[in-house]
């Protein structure tokens, strides 16, 4: 994996795309994506490519096991007030790490706001899909209790790795 050459592979396609390369142009002005995206930074689970997006579309934040701590909460209340996202949703996924380490116990040394968290979500639940499915439906609990003035919908949905299906949960 080259990181540089990748880059030098993406200009070529957006200039030899003249769709892309005008929406890239356009965008310089400013940026209007309607939906707001809040995943796991799973290397699998890349929602432009899932949803099959382009530049511009979707507002993203990724963390381990798609939970808000302070920080995502501050980049939730910029795509809301700000970018005025019409819709979020907050995508898990199966056969998710933080899911499998939260279910175990595992321990790290930064890792205890992530797992803390999934684990104050799922309790003693220890089926992976389930706890996934509950973990991301209690996080949109989160953001409506937070943003009780947002009147777009918040979902969650899950997309299975294997097939490339997503499902609202
Ligand atoms: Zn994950």
């Amino acid at each position: 994996m080259d990181l540089k050459q990748g880059n030098k592979e993406f200009i070529n396609k957006i200039n030899n795309d003249t769709t892309l390369k005008n929406r890239r142009d356009e965008l310089v002005k400013g940026q209007h994506p309607s939906i707001l995206v809040i995943t796991c930074s799973d290397s699998r689970v890349i929602p432009e490519y899932i949803f099959n997006t382009s530049l511009g579309e979707i507002f993203v934040i990724r963390t381990a096991g798609n939970v808000i701590n302070e920080g995502e909460l501050a980049t939730i209340e910029y795509a809301i007030e700000h970018l005025k996202v019409k819709e979020i949703v907050v995508l898990a996924h199966t056969h998710c790490g933080a899911i499998h380490a939260s279910i175990h116990n595992e321990k790290g040394r930064y890792l205890d706001p992530i797992l803390n968290r999934i684990k104050l979500n799922i309790g003693n639940v220890d089926n992976e899909i389930e706890a996934s499915k509950i973990n991301a439906l209690k996080e949109v609990k989160y953001i409506k209790d937070k943003f009780l003035e947002y009147k777009g919908n918040v979902k969650a949905y899950l997309y299975d790795i294997e097939t490339s299906k997503v499902e609202e949960i």
